[in-house]
């Protein structure tokens, strides 16, 4: 496993020989950078040549890339928003895309508040399975003997709804689970889960997850992988472990299902699978009992080779804790993906997480890089258009805005991701994911930014007003100690008549009127998933944030440009703002949610 990752290499030899096709492809794929580009970008073009949009910048049906470049802007979610609006509200004319929007992925990046809607053509399903099946050959050339037993997966589907127009909105792996691709999969001995799919396709998140915990705990010695989707999730499911191992022992002692489980398909298929034994359950009440939760995963599912999450990007504050679980268990990110488009995957999957890059597939899009000046990073004007460099001219250590054009319509739409290039495997740069931009919060799929955090505040501070108070600063840290994390903003009041102060409960409702103002993905996450605790406010002493400054300036900031940062991490900071808390509030109640969009 000892690679020199400087060099460009290949792969090496198929572990397998049902993998050499799928190696093949991705060696293709690399050396061929710049003609598969030029071939995809081609394909696009003539595909929706008679789009509206297309047409809208003359292109006239031209496919290449320099009149592509020199006539088609590069745009926002914000943009093409009055064209989203009209295909969600029915109108099935090709605006963006030749071929009929299938249905819309809502992407976790919110625009006033809502989920991103981005359109979709039925051909992308295949891409992205494309994209899945190469999965599995790469993680075979490390880790051996993957078919000789199962993953333990907890892999959920969200709540789906109707634009308008009648068009299906749901997150692309809820999409993709629904599939026929993943329904009816052909058996794969390197892809067999624990999760029966009538498990990981109930929408009720409790049943789903017990039903999935319950397996993976009946087949406990089966299981080779355990993963999710992102960190988040899978800390989850310990969280879920730890809140209901009671319940799922008994089942298992007894063999009879938890009342509470009422979806009809699940209890069917658990009747399948649920025999009484006695003596695992034993077992579970042992490891469960007691205080100690180190290395749990590995002490229930003692055959695991590697935890199957994605830590890189904001999912990087959970690595700690995984590894706490897990008693150190490699943690490969295997693949770069959003609701736009599937980007690629991680050729070297037991790297370190802060070591982990992403090859782009060319196949999957058309890609340009838009040039991150750290200096100036919002500089981007419709007067002078920025250079956008090819996939295949990116330059090592440089970071980049990643734009892309899909099949499906988006054209040179900015992602929002910037990406550093650490390397090359064959001619593809490979491709570290340094952050996202404006995310402020984040602790599974919500991405709060600092204008929404503003907002928040703003709203909850009215309730302030007859107290004669406001917020006079503030600021926020996203706590992932305990699971579910939860917001903490640190506010610092003026409060005119200490007489007349603030209750309790009016702080705590404070918390809850914030939340209201948050994006739906917060709120979905608060109330759907039970995966974000309740907001908390700590109140701190008067003068706190001077002292921060003051403390900022000691470290070198300079005085003129100081400003109060709206987000913390650094423990100093931290242990600073924590000692000069007088109060902590918490929200008393859900905030609302419904999976209907507000617009
Ligand atoms: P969504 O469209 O809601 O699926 O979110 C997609 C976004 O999640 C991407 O644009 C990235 O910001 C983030 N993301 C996806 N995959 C990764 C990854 N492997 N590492 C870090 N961030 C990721």
């Amino acid at each position: 496993m000892a690679v020199d990752s400087t060099l460009p290499s290949p792969l090496g030899p198929p572990a397998h020989e049902r993998d050499a096709k799928a190696l093949q492809f991705i060696a293709e794929m690399t050396k061929n950078v710049d003609s598969v580009q030029e071939r995809v970008l081609g394909e696009i073009l003539a595909q929706n040549a008679e789009t509206e949009y297309l047409k809208r910048f003359n292109l006239n049906g031209a496919t290449d890339r320099e009149t592509f470049k020199s006539k088609i802007p590069v745009v926002t979610y914000e943009d093409l928003q009055p064209e989203i609006q009209r295909i969600a509200n029915g109108d099935k004319s090709p605006i963006l895309s030749s071929h009929p929007i299938s249905e819309f992925l809502t992407s976790s990046g919110t625009s006033a508040g809502e989920r991103k809607l981005m359109p979709t053509i039925a051909q992308e399903m295949d891409r992205r399975q494309l994209l899945y099946s190469l999965l599995m050959p790469v993680m075979n050339l490390y880790v051996p003997g993957l078919d000789k037993g199962k993953g333990l997966y907890f892999l959920f589907v969200k709540a789906e709804t109707k634009t308008p127009g009648g068009l299906l909105a749901r997150p692309v792996l809820t999409a993709y689970y629904n599939s026929q691709q993943f329904k009816t999969r052909p058996f794969d001995p390197f892809n067999v889960y624990t999760s029966p799919n009538e498990a990981i396709l109930c929408v009720d998140s409790f049943q789903s997850m017990y039903a999935q915990m319950l397996c993976g705990l009946l087949m406990r010695e089966e299981v080779l992988r355990v993963g999710a989707v992102f960190a988040s999730g899978l800390l989850r499911a310990i969280h879920f472990l730890q809140v209901n191992w009671k319940e799922l022992a008994h089942d298992i002692s007894t063999g009879t299902l938890n009342p509470k489980i009422t979806d009809g398909s699940i209890r069917e298929r658990m009747s399948q699978i649920l025999k009484p034994n006695p003596e695992l359950a034993e077992f579970i009440i042992n490891e469960c009992s007691g205080e100690n939760w180190e290395r749990i995963i590995v002490r229930i599912w003692p055959n695991t080779k590697y935890l199957d999450v994605i830590v890189t990007g904001a999912m990087a504050q959970y690595i700690p804790t995984l590894e706490y679980y897990s008693g150190g268990l490699p943690m490969p990110c295997t693949m770069y993906a959003s609701s736009e488009c599937y980007f690629g995957l991680n050729l070297r999957p037991m790297s370190k997480p802060s070591e982990v890059s992403y090859t782009i597939m060319p196949n999957m899009a058309y890609f340009e890089f838009l040039p991150h000046d750290q200096s100036n990073p919002s500089a981007l004007s419709r007067d002078s258009p920025p250079r956008l460099v090819d996939l295949a001219d990116v330059e090592l250590g440089k970071e980049y805005e990643l734009i892309v054009s899909t099949y499906a319509g988006l054209c040179r739409y900015r992602v929002g991701d910037i990406l550093r290039v650490t390397g090359f495997h064959n001619a593809a740069p490979q491709f570290r994911f340094v952050r996202r931009k404006n995310v402020l919060l984040s602790i599974e799929s919500d991405k709060t930014d600092e204008a929404e955090l503003q907002k928040a505040i703003e709203t909850a501070s009215v309730l302030l007003k007859e107290f004669n108070t406001s917020v006079v600063e503030y600021t926020s840290y996203a706590d992932t100690k305990q699971i579910p994390g939860h917001y903490v903003i640190y506010w610092e009041l003026f409060i005119k008549d200490p007489a007349n102060a603030p209750t309790d409960d009016v702080l705590n409702q404070c918390c809850l009127q914030m939340e209201e103002s948050l994006n739906s993905v917060y709120r979905q996450s608060r109330v759907a998933d039970n995966s974000i605790g309740p907001l908390e406010i700590r109140v701190v002493k008067n003068g706190t944030f001077e002292e921060l400054m003051d403390y900022a300036i000691s470290r070198g900031a300079s005085i003129n440009q100081y400003k109060v940062p709206r987000c913390v991490s650094f423990t100093p900071i931290m242990e600073l703002l924590d000692s000069r808390v007088v109060s902590k509030h918490f929200s008393p109640a859900l905030p609302h949610w419904t999976p209907e969009r507000r617009r």
